[in-house]
């Protein structure tokens, strides 16, 4: 069932590409073995067939009356990618992004909150950028990174997205760097959140009804909600990531995150219990059914 958030003067559209990625916990989290008494070892976080967490892939839409941004890309469709899961995808994301009534012209910006291979891939085909009217707002130590001999030696476990994903959006001009906490819109500011990546961000989304942080990648799963030292094998400067992680939970406590690779419908607040923080979904944003932008704005 489709979702999307109400802000009031603004709506927050998840575009997912992927809604149920099962991945073995030792992959993500080095020597972890889940506590199945704890409740991110559970539906819809754990898998218990399976023994495997439960991962989503999505990017999102900000929709106001005069703007539109999309917030991150996903895997896109027709990569080759190392993962199997990611290799050579149908288009599902572009199929989304249509179902809404808008076009790729409709597009005012995009925002990469970092450039990992499943934030960056929808907004390019065939090398070109699919949003043609549209800046694309990256932290430029984000970028600097991943062009590095580091970011390289990383691309080669994934197959070199930069090129494919990327670089066409930087030839044809539409590439900006902007400051960790810089305005991207009329109702988005970015909240520095460097450790996950050099340059990665959350996205603060405002509304007359609603405030929302897209929490990005600060955290990929309830496990480390339960324990916030935990980081992935996949962050640049785990040590750092599990401190601005540890700093978000405690500043941000009560209000909603929508971190992307939660379980659907992804956006909640956290608490703080007799047994550490816990995850609640937050059910008062949330709206289902198909998001239409011209039914939305009439
Ligand atoms: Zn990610």
């Amino acid at each position: 069932m489709a979702h999307w958030f109400d802000l009031g003067d603004v709506a927050v559209v998840p575009l997912i590409e992927d809604d149920r990625l099962l991945i073995e916990p030792g992959e993500f989290f080095p020597g972890l073995e889940p506590d199945l008494d704890d409740w991110y070892a559970r539906e819809p976080w754990f898998d218990r067939a399976a023994g495997k967490l439960v991962f989503v892939i999505q990017s999102f839409l900000v929709c106001s009356a005069d703007e539109v941004l999309v917030v991150d890309a996903c895997v896109g469709a027709g990569k080759d990618r190392r993962r199997a899961e990611f290799d050579q995808l149908p288009d599902r994301w572009m199929q989304q992004f249509l179902a809404t009534g808008l076009r790729p012209s409709d597009v005012d910006a995009v925002v990469f909150t970092h450039l990992h291979t499943d934030h960056v891939g929808a907004a390019t085909a065939q090398l070109e950028p699919v949003f043609p009217d549209a800046p694309h707002f990256v932290v430029e130590e984000e970028f600097r990174y991943w062009s590095s001999e580091a970011g390289g030696e990383a691309m080669r476990r994934t197959g070199d997205y930069l090129a494919d994903s990327v670089l066409p959006i930087e030839r044809a001009g539409q590439l900006r760097f902007v400051a960790p906490d810089a305005a991207v819109g009329k109702h988005a500011s970015l909240v520095p959140a460097a450790g996950h990546t050099p340059g990665n961000v959350c996205v603060r989304v405002r509304g007359s009804a609603g405030t929302v942080l897209l929490a990005g990648d600060t955290m990929h799963h309830g496990v480390q909600v339960r324990h916030p030292e935990l980081s992935t094998r996949y962050c640049v400067d785990p040590e750092e990531a599990a401190r601005v992680r540890s700093r978000l939970l405690a500043e941000e406590l009560g209000s909603v995150l929508l971190p992307t690779h939660f379980p659907a419908p992804s956006a909640g607040r956290v608490r703080r219990g007799q047994a550490g923080y816990g995850f609640e979904f937050a059910a008062d944003l949330l709206r289902t059914g198909q998001f239409r932008y011209r039914d939305w704005l009439a």
